[in-house]
């Protein structure tokens, strides 16, 4: 923990740790759910969808690792205990017990739509109150806005296949 660097954050601290340990939760699901997506995937295009789930789950553990950082900064503790995920996750965990192609994708823009709804909200909190998260925010929300896009297109090239 920096000192000053806490001491700068114009709002409860432990509230934004808390917060933070949610998005953080969040990440490690929405990891293993492309994860895993990517290993179980049926039907057309699922080619062209396993090389985007896979870039997705690096990014999102890309993500986890940023909001780790910035929880050990503030002093926090990243959450420790895998089964705690489900209790702190906004946008919880899609099982993908319907492996095609289709399925898949829809669990997962539902997944990123959550996502940049819980970090729209975030940034609205942190705003004028901590610049150092908030700016970690925007860079995670950019990428969660390109995920939608890239798993929307996804969609609509596998819906011109299927009809
Ligand atoms: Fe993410
Ligand atoms: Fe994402
Ligand atoms: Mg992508």
């Amino acid at each position: 923990m920096g000192t000053k660097g806490r001491m700068i954050v114009g709002m409860d601290v432990d509230e934004l740790i808390g917060l933070l340990n949610k998005a953080l939760s969040d990440e490690w699901l929405a990891y293993y759910q492309y994860w895993i997506g990517a290993k179980v995937v049926k039907g057309p295009t699922k080619d062209a969808v396993i090389t985007e789930l896979v870039q997705h789950a690096t990014e999102e553990l890309g993500h986890a690792d940023m909001i780790a950082l910035r929880i050990m900064q503030l002093g926090g503790t990243p959450v420790l205990e895998p089964k705690e995920w489900y209790n702190l996750t906004n946008c919880g965990y899609d099982v993908p017990s319907d492996p095609f192609v289709r399925m898949i994708l829809e669990q997962n823009i539902k997944g990123e739509r959550c996502a940049i709804e819980t970090y729209n909200k975030l940034m609205a909190i942190v705003k004028d109150k901590d610049p150092i998260t908030y700016n970690m925010v925007l860079t995670i929300i950019s990428q969660e806005v390109e995920h939608e896009e890239d798993l929307q297109s996804l969609l609509e090239d596998l819906e011109v296949i299927l009809k």
